[in-house]
């Protein structure tokens, strides 16, 4: 018989680059998996980013290379986050503040645009921004697309303008999805 303990998903974050300055975000890391239930854990590790993610040019990293190394390093945890200091980008973009794989349960979240400011910026400022850019990636994980409510957290951010403009919560339509989704 399953118990309710198996219903209870985990969400495994690894730091890729900076230990250190992913630690710093662990109560947020932590706070957007308990926005859904999820159990969250910041690994305790050091791992490089491939280096083959690198590209000189646009000194950022190929944040689809790190999807793939991150689904390496996934093994039997239910849902896997890298998350990194460094600047990310996909192909057709500048840069992107993280991607997610519903199907392989793997994404990559970059703090580096998140928690860059005017030094009169307040951390809790960065802390919020990096609670709701998470949330909106485990959102992806758990089957949430984007989301046309600018308040929602599952819409879509182009900019750290608009990650401060909306809550650090779901709008009702992609509640009702993830509970269905979750049925
Ligand atoms: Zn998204
Ligand atoms: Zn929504």
């Amino acid at each position: 018989m399953p118990t309710s303990r198996m219903l209870v998903k985990e969400i495994v974050y690894i730091p890729l680059g900076s230990t250190l300055r992913t630690l710093a975000y662990e109560r947020e890391l932590l706070k957007a998996a308990s926005l859904y239930s999820l159990n969250g854990r910041v690994l305790n590790v050091s791992v490089p980013l491939n280096e083959e993610s690198y590209n000189p040019e646009r000194r950022q990293f190929n944040a689809l290379i790190l999807l793939d190394q991150v689904s390496r390093m996934k093994k039997g945890f239910d849902l896997c986050m890298g998350v990194t200091a460094s600047d990310i980008y996909v192909p057709q973009m500048n840069f992107v503040f993280g991607i997610a794989d519903v199907s392989r349960g793997c994404a990559v979240l970059s703090i580096f645009r998140l928690t860059f400011g005017r030094y009169e910026e307040s951390q809790d400022i960065f802390r919020e921004r990096v609670l709701k850019e998470a949330a909106h990636e485990l959102g992806h994980l758990l089957g949430l697309s984007h989301c046309k409510d600018r308040n929602c957290l599952m819409s879509f951010s182009n900019s750290v303008l608009e990650v401060d403009t909306k809550k650090p919560i779901l709008c009702e339509r992609c509640l009702n999805v993830l509970k269905m989704l979750s049925e």
